[in-house]
Formats: C-alpha cells, sequence, structure tokens
C-alpha cells in the first residue's frame, strides 16, 4: 500500500532537512545543498547565499573568475560525530588588492580551515579551561588552537587600547625556563593588557614608548614596575613627566623569594631527614596569607616557631614587611619601612640582607606606592590571573602565540561562544 503523504509533503520534508542543517550551522547568509557521511564525519555541502564572489581579502564585488579546488572547514561536532563544510570557492578578480583572490565565505575567515563558530569556542575554552580539556574536547592540536587565537587578537584587538593611558604596569616574565622574556604593559585604570612583546630590559620598554609617540607618552602619569626588570632607564629617559612606583606585588615578592631562599638553604642540609620532609611541606603554610590559614596550618606554624627560628624569623620578617605596606599614612609607612629594612639587614639571614639592600636602593619608589595606592588588591588579582594565563600558554612553542593569549584572556577582548542562552521560563 502506497503511504498516505502526498509528493508536495514529501518534498516539503526534504526541503525541511536542509534547513535544518542550515539553522544548526548557526551562521547566516549561507545555503545547505546536500548532507551527507564521509569517512571522517557528517559532511553538509553549502555556498553563500549571495551571488557576486567578494574577495576574500577586503570583501569588496568583483567578477567570476573562475573556482578553486573544492575545500572543506571543520564546523562544531555534533556529539562525537565531526562535523565539515564542503564548498568550492569562486575566484575573484579584485580591482582594490589588485590580482585574482579567493572569495570570502560567510562561515569562515579569509584563510581559516576551521567555521567562525568552531574558533570562537576554542578560544573561549583556551581561557577558560586547561590545554589538555581544550584539545580533547574540540579535537584539536594545541598549536592549532594557538594559531586560533592569534587569528581572533588579530580581528579583535582594540585599535585605540594605546590611547589615553595615564598609569600604566610594566611587568616581565620568563618563559620557557626562564632563558627567553616577555614584556607585558598593562593599563592600570581599565585593567587590561594593552601591549606585549619578546625581550625585556630597557631596549624592549622603549620600543613601546615608540610605539607610543611622543604626545601620548607625556599623558602618561605613573608607572609601576618590577625593580629587577631594568626598566627604570627607559622610564626617566622617555617619560621625565611620569612618576616610578614599586608595586606592593613585587617589593612582597622580594620578601617571599627571600623566605623560600632560606627554607631551600635549610632543605639541603637536612636531606633525607625527617626534619626535612617536614620542611618540604611547609612551603605553602609560609607563603599563605595569615588570614587564610587554617587550623592545622596554624599548627604547623606553630611548630615551626619551637623547631625552627630561622625559617620562622624569615615568616615574620616577610609579614611584617606586608604589614608596613599596608600604612595609608605615608610617614607612618616609611617608619615602618626603616624600622624593617634594619631589622632585615641584621637578621643573619643572607637572602633578607639582600632584598633589604634592593629596597632601600628604590626606597622613594617603595614609599610612593602608599602615596598611591594604585595596586590595590583588584590589580594584584589582574596580575595573577596575567600570571596563571602565561603559565598556561607556555606550551605554545611561538612567542606570538603567547603574546596572543594575554591579549585574548587579558587584553579587554570579548567573545561570542555558541552557547545555549539561559532557559526561557
Ligand atoms: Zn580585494
Amino acid at each position: 500500500m502506497r503511504c498516505g503523504c502526498s509528493r508536495t509533503t514529501r518534498q516539503r520534508v526534504a526541503v525541511r532537512a536542509t534547513t535544518v542543517f542550515r539553522r544548526l550551522i548557526g551562521v547566516s547568509d549561507l545555503y545547505v545543498l546536500g548532507v551527507y557521511f564521509a569517512e571522517d564525519g557528517l559532511v553538509l555541502a553549502v555556498r553563500p547565499r549571495w551571488r557576486r564572489p567578494r574577495c576574500g581579502a577586503c570583501g569588496r564585488q568583483g567578477p567570476q573568475e573562475d573556482r578553486a579546488r573544492q575545500r572543506r572547514w571543520r564546523h562544531l561536532g555534533l556529539g562525537a560525530t565531526r562535523v565539515w563544510l564542503a564548498y568550492q570557492p569562486r575566484r575573484v578578480k579584485c580591482r582594490k588588492c589588485g590580482g585574482i583572490r579567493v572569495e570570502q565565505v560567510p562561515w569562515a575567515e579569509h584563510g581559516s580551515r576551521f567555521t567562525k563558530p568552531f574558533e570562537e569556542l576554542v578560544a573561549y575554552l583556551a581561557v577558560a579551561t586547561d590545554k589538555t580539556k581544550v584539545t580533547r574536547l574540540m579535537g584539536v592540536s594545541w598549536s592549532t588552537v594557538g594559531a586560533i587565537i592569534e587569528r581572533i587578537v588579530a580581528r579583535r584587538l582594540d585599535p585605540g587600547r594605546l590611547d589615553g593611558l595615564e598609569r600604566i604596569g610594566v611587568d616581565e616574565f620568563g618563559y620557557r625556563r626562564r632563558y627567553r622574556f616577555l614584556t607585558t604593559v598593562v593599563d592600570h585604570d581599565r585593567r587590561r593588557v594593552v601591549w606585549a612583546a619578546k625581550g625585556h630590559g630597557t631596549a624592549t620598554l622603549k620600543a613601546f614608548f615608540d610605539d607610543l609617540g611622543k604626545e601620548r607618552c607625556a599623558g602618561i602619569k605613573a608607572v609601576t614596575i618590577d625593580m629587577s626588570g631594568g626598566y627604570i632607564r627607559a622610564i626617566e629617559d622617555c617619560l621625565p613627566g611620569a612618576r616610578i612606583i614599586f608595586d606592593r606585588f613585587h617589593v612582597q615578592r622580594l620578601a617571599s623569594d627571600a623566605m623560600d631562599a632560606v627554607r631551600r638553604e635549610q632543605l639541603r642540609d637536612l636531606r633525607g631527614t625527617p626534619a626535612g620532609k617536614d620542611l618540604f611541606r611547609s612551603r605553602f603554610v609560609l607563603l599563605k596569607n595569615p588570614w587564610d590559614l587554617s587550623r592545622p596550618d596554624q599548627a604547623k606554624l606553630n611548630e615551626l616557631q619551637r623547631t625552627n627560628a630561622r625559617l620562622y624569623r624569615g615568616y615574620l620578617l616577610k609579614e611584617t614587611l606586608a604589614q608596613a605596606l599596608d600604612y595609608r599614612q605615608p610617614w607612618r609607612a616609611k617608619k615602618a619601612l626603616e624600622e624593617w629594612l634594619a631589622w632585615a639587614s641584621r637578621s643573619r639571614l643572607e637572602p633578607f640582607v639582600r632584598a633589604a639592600r634592593t629596597i632601600r636602593r628604590h626606597f622613594d619608589g617603595v614609599l610612593a606606592y602608599v602615596d598611591d595606592r594604585l595596586t590595590n588588591g583588584r590589580t594584584e588579582g589582574f596580575n595573577n590571573r596575567l600570571r596563571m594565563i602565561a603559565r598556561r600558554a607556555f606550551g605554545f612553542h611561538s612567542a606570538g602565540a603567547l603574546i596572543s593569549m594575554l591579549y585574548l584572556a587579558c587584553g579587554g577582548i570579548e567573545l561570542h561562544p555558541p552557547l545555549p542562552g539561559p532557559l526561557q521560563t
């Protein structure tokens, strides 16, 4: 017996299948012509909705020359099934670019093998989660993730980010086992990374000031820097009117590093003994803020006070420096800092003696922090985020990908991953 539906209903059902896929893709301006299974997944044959081809480089309409080879673009998968868009792009004679170019397609960026929603989701996940999860979820390699991020950043980074800078922070990152460096510049007021480049020290920072130009340099009022970076000279040369501030984040890190050095020294002497093992485990307790200590942490600290006077002295030195920087009146902070320097110099802990020397050398810049309160908890949080992202991006073997990741996560770029919105109730 024949089925009850008429020929027109059957046709309508067939048309609807491609419409369903068109809506599933989530890209406007394209038609789905057919759907079939290939060895490596589901393939949707598509074409742009516009008739006249547009130049892939500049977007301008032009006459069609011929067709390029058939291409496939990787799209978001349906569950475990990979999905591809297939199309044979036209080649356009472009008057503006002068030459023959492959046409623009609405679903992908020029030169990319992935669709826009796919790239957007990869970038979103790269910021939100770790390397293993991104690569497994999306089925791409980490270097592909790097290339996708570079493309998105090139497209989205705010070109006006260097305008109107007033208070900036300069920081350096050692990456790839600390023999390669990256310099980053953050805008404290808008809390974002505005510039990053390979290298460190005077020359690198001067390259930033060159990018900025004289007029914009003159607008900068304050710069926070790392004491070790060798940035001071570049600032004095190019920004004579700016105030140099050593932010609290870096000053305190000097003390934490000194305490860690004391601990490591002792660890070397006690290697293999039970006391050494205890000491090994004490690191996180010592580095924690006192208000974050749990009861067992506190007990461990008390134990340390009884058994290890040197290390406990280091701990107190670290905490006291933080307190000195807590004062809001400059004269109080100055007094506390001077007392701290005297104590640290007499502490007979060599790493602290060295740290005290560094702080004394930059005394005014350290105190400037108290005046300005530039680096409050919020910028410190931002710094920590920057470091976390940088650590994740160290896996990229090119500095370009690493820099793009910093821009993507901390440069004020808004992503639009294809995620379902909240349920409407
Ligand atoms: Zn063109």
